[in-house]
């Protein structure tokens, strides 16, 4: 039915135009194209039923969908993380560095993970990632890649203690988060957890009594994202190390080196001078990578998990792999901007943005604030910052907008923290406030 033909003055639904019409729009075709059809379709079936309801009128159709479009076809949007938490578990951890980013762009085609264009022949996978590794931590004789920590740990117990004991600190037993718990996880391979000590403490000589045939490692999991304070004992790995048994450090964050600013937090290179036979981390934390897990240590400990035949199911892909050798040997990361980011410096923009946002007229104050490292590293770390603080319904509005911002709500106001802002997203900051405040 043609639309001219359809009297004005009718039933407004008659006047909405058809699905095909509105699919052959020059701009929707030519998005069609792009982000294939069904994308397209979703947006003019959600434009019409706007219209259907009264929301815009008919002949508003095609231009609602052509503004509904998704900018990829992909449901997962950017979002500038205002929250105050450097790795935000629900925000992907990590945001990728620009030379990751670009890495990824690249090996995102045919590329030659696992050929050498010279020779032309089959080339190990992943080997200049590893070279990059082992360059970064020459305490490592070898490393290993998967899919994230938790597959680090689950082939370390499958490869190394089939059957066997992986003896572990009662203080230890973490929930990594969302009700994923580290023994469950080891229990799952088939290893048997032999747990000692108690929660605030444990002693060399609580291992050295439970290590014996049939220990297939020593565990050391670092409480990442808790403390225990108090009348507490643990053991260092370096005591642990002359029991006969293979030490295995999870270390969380992935720190290859240690991090002034973060004292506590373990790193893979102290881990292995301590004596640790594998070190096992998560790429997307401190070390501000992709998603993926970190074996190095002892080589033939490392070469038994990399022959695994678990380890085929655990392995990551070629834009993984680009990332975390352009993480390892690039620029610093936007994680480690955001942790090193000056106070003063973070003060200044928050005064800066609130007083631009003021001239607009909104309700806009400069604040100090706290920040945390979060995603599972430097639990009761305080970093101080700054935010600028809004009217709370800003939130809401806010985490719907394009891009969305995720802000904190706060004491009734909306705080948004700058620390895990790169200073280049001020700009989309004050576009963001300025349109949820329209
Ligand atoms: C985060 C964490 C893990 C799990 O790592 P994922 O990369 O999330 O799978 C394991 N152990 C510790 C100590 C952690 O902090």
């Amino acid at each position: 039915m043609d639309r001219a033909a359809v009297p004005a003055g009718e039933d407004g639904r008659r006047r909405i135009a058809r699905t095909d019409v509105l699919l052959a729009d020059p701009r929707l075709a030519a998005a069609a194209g792009r982000l294939g059809r069904g994308v397209v379709k979703a947006a003019v079936t959600g434009a019409q039923r706007r219209a259907r309801a009264g929301e815009i009128p008919p002949d508003a159709v095609a231009d609602a969908a052509v503004g509904a479009l998704p900018p990829t076809a992909s449901g997962l949007r950017p979002v500038i993380n205002a929250t105050g938490v450097l790795l935000h578990t629900n925000l992907g951890r990590a945001p990728l560095s620009d030379a990751a980013r670009e890495a990824v762009a690249v090996a995102s085609g045919a590329t030659d993970v696992e050929l050498d264009l010279e020779t032309g022949r089959r080339a190990r996978r992943g080997r200049s990632v590893l070279a990059a590794l082992l360059e970064r931590v020459p305490q490592a004789e070898a490393a290993h890649i998967v899919n994230n920590g938790a597959a680090a740990l689950v082939l370390a117990a499958t490869a190394l203690a089939p059957g066997r004991e992986i003896v572990i600190s009662r203080g230890e037993m973490v929930e990594i988060g969302d009700g994923f718990r580290i023994p469950e996880l080891l229990a799952a391979t088939g290893a048997r957890l032999r747990e000692v000590g108690t929660t605030n403490r444990t002693s060399p000589d609580d291992y050295a009594a439970a290590v014996g045939e049939r220990t297939g490692f020593i565990l050391k999991v670092h409480p990442s994202n808790f403390r225990i304070e108090g009348f507490t004992r643990s053991a260092g790995v370096a005591e642990l190390t002359g029991l006969g048994v293979p030490v295995v450090a999870d270390i969380g964050s992935g720190l290859l080196a240690p991090e002034p600013l973060l004292p506590d937090e373990p790193d893979a290179a102290s881990m292995l001078k301590a004596g640790a036979h594998l070190v096992t981390a998560s790429g997307d934390k401190l070390l501000g990578g992709p998603q993926c897990g970190l074996v190095l240590g002892r080589d033939d400990l490392v070469r038994a998990l990399a022959r695994h035949p678990l380890a085929r199911a655990l392995r990551v892909d070629k834009m993984t792999l680009a990332a975390l050798e352009a993480t390892v040997r690039g620029p610093r990361t936007p994680t480690e901007q955001a942790l090193r980011a000056d106070a003063a410096a973070l003060r200044e923009r928050a005064e800066r943005l609130a007083a631009r946002l003021r001239l607009d007229g909104v309700d806009a104050v400069p604040v100090e604030s706290e920040a945390a490292v979060g995603g599972g590293g430097a639990p009761g770390v305080v970093l101080p910052s700054a935010a600028v603080a809004l009217p709370e319904p800003f939130a809401v509005r806010l985490r719907r907008g394009d891009p969305a911002v995720m802000g904190r709500v706060e004491d009734g106001r909306c705080l948004l923290d700058l620390r895990a802002v790169p200073p280049g997203q001020d700009d989309a900051v004050a576009d963001a406030v300025r349109a949820a405040a329209r």
